[in-house]
């Protein structure tokens, strides 16, 4: 009786049947949304250390034509609840994938890297690799350029099929990182046996790199596991000069922040690559 009180009482609030309410009515919204092309890929720069552009990390948004400009962590997790994340996941893929043709042709753009952060059940689709295969093939990009950022929480479990299908994706040529490291369950063993390229140390630990022992403690120990396996590691959240100082003394290769820029729409960041002294 009291589970059931329990539940009663969940059911009936208000706040929580609000929310309910508001989620089901943007997973709704956003079959329409995807047809009617209001989702959009912001694009946020990666630095090295002098500075220059490597490349950018493609972020979704949604022009909602009610609410705005919806970020996403308002409605990715609705579409990994109803599965929409396959089809907008997909959409966010080719986009990239347009974006990095387009962009081959100007010398100062050319070797830039998009990376595309991959959703677990998107990973899990069996038809994943072929779909990577697939709009590699029809843009004609060269594969390294595309980035693929991956979650710990793919090591949660089917470890043997994960790193399979890592392998496969190594094959085609495209770049491995896992995102948000540190806040998972990665351990050093496993994290051994991936055919990873990067590690990104999730903002988290950036915000409070300078005020938090633990904080700096964790970049620490991830940039020197990083470089004993031979990775690369990007810092993202990096907001503050002393942030980016810190983190390179320890040793990281990338930034990401708005230290350097927030997310852009594309025609921002053209306008920027083209001629970079008027930004
Ligand atoms: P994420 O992959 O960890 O992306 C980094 C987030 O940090 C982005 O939030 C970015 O705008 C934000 N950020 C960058 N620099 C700074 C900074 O200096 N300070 C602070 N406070 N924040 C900064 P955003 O764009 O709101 O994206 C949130 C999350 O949504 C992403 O976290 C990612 O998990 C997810 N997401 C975004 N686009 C996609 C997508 O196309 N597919 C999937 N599956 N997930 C996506
Ligand atoms: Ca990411
Ligand atoms: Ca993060
Ligand atoms: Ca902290």
């Amino acid at each position: 009786a009291k589970t059931l009180g329990r539940n009663t009482l969940c059911f009936f609030d208000p706040a929580m049947q609000a929310t309910v309410n508001a989620n089901a009515a943007l997973g709704a919204d956003m079959r329409i949304a995807l047809k009617e092309k209001q989702f959009v890929v912001y694009y946020q720069p990666q630095v090295d250390r002098q500075g220059v552009i490597t490349g950018v990390e493609a972020l979704v948004r949604w022009q909602h034509p009610q609410r705005g400009l919806i970020t996403p962590i308002h409605f990715i997790p609705v579409a990994e609840d109803n599965g929409m994340i396959l089809p907008l996941g997909q959409w966010v893929l080719e986009t990239a994938c347009e974006q990095l043709a387009a962009w081959a042709d100007w010398p100062q753009t050319t070797n830039l890297s998009i990376a595309v952060n991959v959703s677990v059940h998107q990973f899990r689709h069996p038809d994943f690799v072929d779909m990577v295969m697939a709009a590699i093939g029809r843009t004609g990009i060269k594969p390294q350029r595309l980035k693929l950022e991956l979650t710990e929480s793919l090591l949660a479990d089917r470890m043997e099929i994960t790193i399979e299908k890592m392998g496969m994706l190594k094959d085609l040529g495209v770049t491995l990182s896992l995102d948000d490291f540190g806040v998972g369950y990665s351990s050093l063993s496993v994290l051994k046996r991936l055919p990873l390229d990067q590690l990104k140390i999730d903002k988290g630990f950036v915000a409070d790199v300078l005020t938090d022992p633990n904080d700096a403690a964790i970049s620490r120990a991830i940039i020197t596991l990083a470089q004993s396996l031979s990775l690369q590691v990007v810092a993202e959240g990096v907001e503050t000069h002393e942030q980016r100082e810190f983190l390179a003394y320890q040793g990281c290769d990338q930034f990401q922040g708005h230290l350097f820029s927030p997310p852009l729409p594309i025609a921002t960041l053209d306008a920027f690559l083209r001629n970079p002294s008027s930004g």
